[in-house]
């Protein structure tokens, strides 16, 4: 392991940042579009934070508390973050509480309330020389109501040299009362050359059609690109094929594909679909998937608007309910009529 690093595209900022330690906030809301990185900046800038000798704000790599971090057993860091994010990355919950029985259990989807409480020991122990203390938050909006307010508790009676970073893509699903006790850090979705090149120094042959598809968020057009899938999934592709065609669309085999794929994924893809279609009805080059330019112009061009808005709306709508969906299968069902119906003719 290493010392987390920052990604190109925020060396500036984190510079400017992290280089004024003078009256530095004791939490931050950092918050940006999905895929852009924001993890990898807290994480970093938390390197930054506990080195001894940093260089313009950021971590040297060399002194005993970057080997800490490398080892990726600092004292003074604390990930907060779901038992199932932290499967993810492979490492078991830094929780208090973990006993073998609770492990077996499916890993939790929130920030559990136990993992904010087992804090005030921490908060407790003297720091490494006296320098920060940093908790990285990812993401805040795995915060249920319980946990928001026991971490409301704690920001709003900061324990000395502490810094909390609170990492979300959505602040606005974030308690209110919560935001205003940190200072927000907005992070930008990076150039297009900057991720393109980034993306081909990842190995990845055409860095455009990618971050079309992600909206411009290289690491989440890193992610599609490793997946093994399409682009443009091909589910999608016989979608717009099916509806464009003058013949009856039959929902059935775009319902099967949906079933098989987590309701997020084929929500967040048609969402950007009806982008297209959208921007297709007023003669608009397509942003999300311009290898579907042709069908989506077809469509677009023919469906009737409001059809269009209304079914982008309900789309939006099951987003915000994707992590928990009451019966995925039932949805794909009904995504699939309503799409379907949404693209029809209207003359
Ligand atoms: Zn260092």
């Amino acid at each position: 392991m290493s010392v987390p690093q920052f990604l190109p595209w925020q060396l500036d900022q984190a510079r400017a940042w992290l280089g004024n330690r003078d009256r530095f906030a004791h939490a931050w809301l950092i918050h940006g579009l999905a895929g852009i990185g924001k993890t990898r900046f807290a994480l970093a800038a938390a390197a930054g934070l506990l080195c001894e000798s940093p260089k313009d704000g950021l971590a040297c790599g060399a002194c005993s508390a970057c080997q800490w971090l490398a080892a990726g057993n600092h004292p003074d860091l604390r990930r907060i973050r779901p038992d199932a994010i932290a499967a993810l990355e492979g490492e078991d919950a830094e929780s208090a509480d973990a006993t073998s029985s609770a492990s077996k259990k499916t890993p939790s989807k929130d920030i559990r309330v136990e993992q904010l409480r087992s804090l005030h020991t921490w908060f407790n122990t003297a720091t490494h020389r006296g320098g920060y203390r940093v908790a990285v938050l990812y993401p805040a909006h795995a915060l249920n109501q319980v946990s928001a307010n026991a971490l409301l508790k704690v920001l709003e009676e900061p324990p000395e040299h502490t810094v909390f970073l609170l990492v979300s893509d959505a602040p606005d699903r974030l308690l209110a009362t919560l935001v205003s006790r940190c200072r927000r850090l907005p992070l930008a979705v990076p150039e297009r050359v900057q991720s393109a090149a980034w993306l081909e120094q990842q190995g990845i042959q055409t860095p455009d059609l990618w971050l079309d598809a992600a909206g411009g968020a290289p690491l989440k057009a890193l992610e599609a690109a490793q997946s093994g899938e399409a682009a443009c999934p091909q589910w999608l592709e016989s979608l717009a094929r099916m509806v464009a065609a003058p013949a009856l669309p039959d929902p059935g085999p775009t319902a099967d594909a949906l079933e098989k794929l987590p309701v997020a994924v084929w929500v967040d893809t048609l969402q950007r679909w009806f982008v297209d279609l959208m921007l297709a009805a007023h003669n608009t080059p397509a942003r999300y998937y311009p290898g579907l330019s042709k069908l989506s112009h077809q469509v677009g061009g023919a469906a009737a608007p409001q059809a269009l808005a209304d079914a982008a709306r309900w789309l939006a709508q099951q987003r915000a309910l994707a992590e928990h969906p009451l019966n995925a299968k039932l949805l794909a069902h009904t995504a699939a009529q309503r799409i379907i119906a949404a693209c029809a003719r209207c003359s």
